[in-house]
This record gives structure tokens, C-alpha cells and sequence, in this order.
């Protein structure tokens, strides 16, 4: 088992790195974390409050890109473990100006496999571990599961920029025999969700009584999984998978967005009062996504039977405490929605 004395998180501010951040340190009390996060749109620190203050946690503004930086943090701070999260995570942005997405997925992971490379050879046990998606196996037809075999087939300009950091992290472990590890999960929901992801953004406009868009036929199948079942498995994966290997995340859990549109609105319509099928009228199909993947579906079996891990979360419990959680935080959503969140950084961190 490896246990890690300080790690480095990228992209901690994050939905899912945040989320990581706070089930880490609520487990692994003594480690140091540090949290290396540029603050893009995506990123929010008001999403780690709980830790904020914690004498082991250390936030610093700052590039992945930046090698000079992550040289020293990884020095300074004796760092024995990168989970590195930070990305351009949006599909459809990612149609809309691919640039970003190659510069910060694939030269901000060489940028952070390079220092970790030379970091690593006076830090004996050290491991990288790359957080990737299902999206790098491409589409799937109606049958079929992606397994950690399935060639790699990426379809739009993010999952192609997550498969060459992947590629990368794969090469830097046979080429220099960098100790990495290679998480690829399905979609995540819960708590945090940056409000322009499907699930957050049809509760906020169920709210306001606006369209909800469903792109083409609505029949495109996700796998979904909880955010804290996907933190727990990249902590195991972390400390007892072996270095060089894929893991599959997955909940097997697999919806057709149609209905998870349709079971939001009626679990809105019962919170909010609303008469049954209310908000399944505001339903809107808009225009198909540009090279929109028919399904996704992950075999996660590997984890399952090597690492013994196991989603805690019945997609049912899940989803409705996600909903009460978006209902309760209705503060964080509009500072978000509206951008006020970004003043808070601005004020602390400087403007970008
Ligand atoms: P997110 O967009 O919510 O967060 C990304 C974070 O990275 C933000 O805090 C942002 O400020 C930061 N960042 C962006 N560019 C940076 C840079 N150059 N330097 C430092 N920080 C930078 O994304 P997310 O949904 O939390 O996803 C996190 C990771 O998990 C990504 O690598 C993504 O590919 C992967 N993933 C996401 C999902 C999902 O369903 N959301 C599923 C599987 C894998």
C-alpha cells in the first residue's frame, strides 16, 4: 500500500478535484495538500471552504503550463503523489475553440509528466496518477462495454486532447519508467457541478421555468457516476493499483439523457410543488451536438475485482440528494450563473 506524505492536486478547484480535495483530507488526516489551480471559469474556491484554513492545505493560483512552477512546488513542498485533474472539461467549448483544450490537456500533462519525471528520481515510490475519461474509447452501438483494451477512438476535440495526455502518461512510464496510473471514468454528477453540465443545468432552468435543450433524438446513452464514488476510487487507485496500469471508473448505471431530463423534472415538479409533468413540458430538442457519441458504457470490472471498489451510491439516493443539494445551494449557483464567484479571486488572487 502506498501511502502519500504530500501530494500535489491539479485543477483542485474544480467539480470533481474539489471534490477529491475534501474526501482526501477527511480520510488521510497529516497529508500535506497542495492545490495547483489556474482559476478558469471552471474553477471556484468557494467549492473548498471546508478545508480552507486547514494547516495541511495549501491553495496556489497557477499554470499547469507554467514548468518553472510546478518544478518548484514539487521541490518545495517534497511532493511524493501528482493526481492531476486540471483540464478543459466542456465538450461543446471544446467545439467551439479546440485551442485551449490541446495547450492545457495535452502541453499542461507533458509539462507535469516532465517535472515529475526529474522530480521523481530523488523521491523513491513517487507516482503520477492522470485522471481521464471514457470519452477517449469514442462511441459505442447498442451493444458492448469499453474496457481498458478498447483502442482508443475519440471523437471530439476534448476527448482527443485527453487521449494524447493519456498517451503521454503512457509513455512516459515506458519510456522513463515514471511510476503512473491511469483512472478513465464515465460522467460524473453530484454536488459542484458547474451549472452549464446537463443534470445542474436542467435543475437551474427547471427553477427558473426556462427551455430545457435536449440535444438531437434525446437517445444518446451516458453512464453515470457520483462524484464521491469516483473520488474514493481515484484514492485507491492511488495507493494500491499498480504503477503502468488502466483503470476503468464506471457506475453501470446507463441512462438515455431523454430520461434523466424527464426524471429531474419530476423530481423538481414533487420538491417544488409543481402539478405532475409541469416541467417535462419545458423540454426544448434543440440541434444534434457536432459529432454527438451515441454511448458511452465502462466496464469496471478491473477495479472492481483488483482493487475491490465499489460505488457506495444507488443512482436513485444520488440523484435526489444532488437535487436537494442544488436546492439548498442556490447561493453558489447564481454566483456562478452570474460570475459573481470570480470576484472573490480577483479580489484575493489578482484579475487574469
Ligand atoms: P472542471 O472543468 O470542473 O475543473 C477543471 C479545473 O481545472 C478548474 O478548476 C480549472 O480552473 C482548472 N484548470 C484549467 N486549466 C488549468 C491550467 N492550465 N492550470 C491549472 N488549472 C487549470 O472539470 P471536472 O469536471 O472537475 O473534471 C476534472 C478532470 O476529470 C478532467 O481532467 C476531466 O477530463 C476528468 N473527467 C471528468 C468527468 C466528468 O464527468 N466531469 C468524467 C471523467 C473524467
Amino acid at each position: 500500500l502506498f501511502t502519500p506524505t504530500s501530494l500535489l492536486v491539479t485543477g483542485g478547484a474544480g467539480f470533481i478535484g474539489s471534490n477529491f480535495i475534501k474526501h482526501f483530507m477527511a480520510g488521510n488526516k497529516g497529508c500535506r495538500v497542495v492545490n495547483l489551480d489556474l482559476l478558469t471559469y471552471a474553477g471556484n474556491l468557494k467549492n473548498l471552504a471546508a478545508v480552507e484554513g486547514n494547516p495541511d492545505y495549501r491553495f496556489v493560483k497557477g499554470d499547469i503550463c507554467d514548468a518553472c512552477l510546478v518544478a518548484g512546488l514539487l521541490a518545495e513542498e517534497k511532493v511524493d503523489a501528482v493526481v492531476h485533474f486540471a483540464a478543459e472539461s466542456h465538450v461543446d467549448r471544446s467545439i467551439i475553440g479546440p485551442d485551449i483544450f490541446v495547450r492545457t490537456n495535452v502541453l499542461g500533462t507533458q509539462t507535469l509528466l516532465e517535472a515529475s519525471r526529474l522530480h521523481a528520481e530523488g523521491v523513491p515510490g513517487f507516482r503520477f496518477l492522470q485522471v481521464s475519461t471514457d470519452e477517449v474509447y469514442g462511441s459505442l452501438g447498442a451493444q458492448g462495454y469499453f474496457t481498458e483494451e478498447t483502442p482508443l477512438a475519440p471523437n471530439s476535440p476534448y476527448s482527443a486532447s485527453k487521449a494524447g495526455a493519456d498517451l503521454l502518461v503512457r509513455a512516459y512510464s515506458e519510456t522513463f519508467g515514471l511510476a503512473t496510473l491511469n483512472t478513465r471514468c464515465s460522467n460524473n454528477y453530484g454536488p459542484y457541478h458547474f451549472p452549464e453540465k446537463l443534470i445542474p443545468l436542467m435543475i437551474h432552468n427547471i427553477l427558473k421555468k426556462k427551455p430545457l435543450p435536449v440535444y438531437g433524438d434525446g437517445l444518446n446513452v451516458r453512464d453515470w457516476l457520483h462524484v464521491k464514488d469516483h473520488s474514493a476510487a481515484i484514492e485507491r487507485v492511488l495507493k494500491q493499483g499498480k504503477p503502468g496500469e488502466i483503470f476503468n471508473v464506471g457506475g453501470n448505471n446507463e441512462w438515455k439523457n431523454i430520461d434523466i431530463v424527464n426524471l429531474v423534472c419530476d423530481l423538481m415538479d414533487q420538491r417544488l410543488g409543481r402539478p405532475a409533468g409541469e416541467s417535462r413540458g419545458l423540454i426544448t430538442f434543440v440541434k444534434d451536438r457536432k459529432g454527438h457519441d451515441r454511448r458511452y458504457a465502462i466496464d469496471a470490472s478491473k477495479l472492481k475485482r483488483e482493487l475491490s471498489w465499489e460505488p457506495s451510491y444507488t443512482f436513485e439516493c444520488g440523484i435526489a440528494e444532488t437535487i436537494d443539494w442544488y436546492l439548498a445551494n442556490q447561493g453558489w449557483v447564481e454566483e456562478v450563473v452570474s460570475g459573481a464567484y470570480r470576484e472573490y479571486y480577483e479580489k484575493q488572487y489578482g484579475q487574469q
